[in-house]
């Protein structure tokens, strides 16, 4: 699953490659695509074909391209990239949209092996698409409000580690760079929120923002070339993780064994001395 500096890869990418060129022609290869596009796959390419693309925006792990008023939102879903490459350049078979453009320059391809990713246009949608209006701004944009999110959070009975997966409190932090947030800041992941101090909170968005940053100066330089590729299973962003998915390897600051624990469905990766499990929820 991309996280969110992969995610902003892209937008750069795409802010290089495709802003302020108008699109020529749409072809969309299968259906599933733009399932979520109310008017369906002709529509959709109606609404696009002629117009010219404005910017590259991004919200958590939400693409947008304004468009006019109008915006083409993408969501990677699992597996979804976004491809700019030569038009004469043969399709694979996991292209499900492909864009061309007037200038007869590279073309953008959204393929999506296992289509769990998804193309819309939101009407009206060029400052922020109706449709992830509820999510919460992610910590690199200029919208995000500690001051908001520290209040919210220490508002609602839950562990820390869910409230930042909470889209709707803060977007964009996946399990991975929550995981490495929390390790940095010797925070153990069921920590109950209301009873954290402000400047615990504080701290530990400041690592969520490094964390990201620093993945982002590790897989930001990538597309030298003329690609716009993001992969969620590519590993460019491994070398820099220092607790997710070392279950029983030794913790870069103590030498504890990193412990390995259920959690939704997935795993939470924590050092047992740097990140003492609270007891009775009272720590
Ligand atoms: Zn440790």
């Amino acid at each position: 699953m991309p996280e969110l500096p992969e995610v902003e890869v892209v937008r750069r990418g795409l802010d290089q490659f495709v802003v302020g060129r108008r699109i020529d022609t749409v072809e969309v290869l299968h259906p599933r695509a733009v399932r979520r596009h109310e008017g369906g796959a002709a529509d959709f390419a109606a609404r696009l074909t002629g117009r010219t693309i404005d910017g590259a925006r991004r919200r958590g792990k939400y693409l947008w391209l304004p468009i006019g008023e109008d915006a083409l939102l993408a969501h990677l879903g699992m597996s979804g990239q976004l491809l700019v490459g030569p038009p004469d350049e043969p399709l694979s078979a996991h292209v499900r949209i492909r864009f061309g453009f007037d200038d007869g320059g590279p073309d953008l391809r959204f393929t999506d092996q296992r289509t769990f990713g998804h193309l819309l246009v939101s009407p009206d949608g060029a400052e922020l698409p109706s449709v992830i209006a509820h999510i919460a701004p992610d910590p690199l944009e200029e919208a995000f409000d500690l001051k908001r999110l520290t209040a919210r959070m220490r508002t609602r009975k839950t562990g820390i580690k869910r409230a930042l997966l909470d889209q709707s409190l803060v977007s964009g932090i996946g399990n991975i760079y929550a995981d490495e947030a929390l390790w940095r800041v010797k925070l153990h992941w069921a920590r109950a929120t209301e009873r954290l101090r402000a400047s615990q909170i504080a701290d530990l968005m400041a690592a969520v923002t490094e964390v990201f940053t620093e993945a982002l100066k590790d897989g930001g330089t990538s597309f030298d070339s003329l690609y716009v590729n993001v992969n969620g299973e590519s590993g460019y962003f491994d070398r820099s993780l220092n607790v997710y998915g070392r279950a029983s390897e030794p913790c870069y600051r103590c030498g504890a064994l990193i412990r390995r624990d259920p959690f939704m469905n997935r795993s939470s990766y924590s050092c047992p001395v740097c990140q003492p499990r609270p007891r009775n929820g009272r720590w």
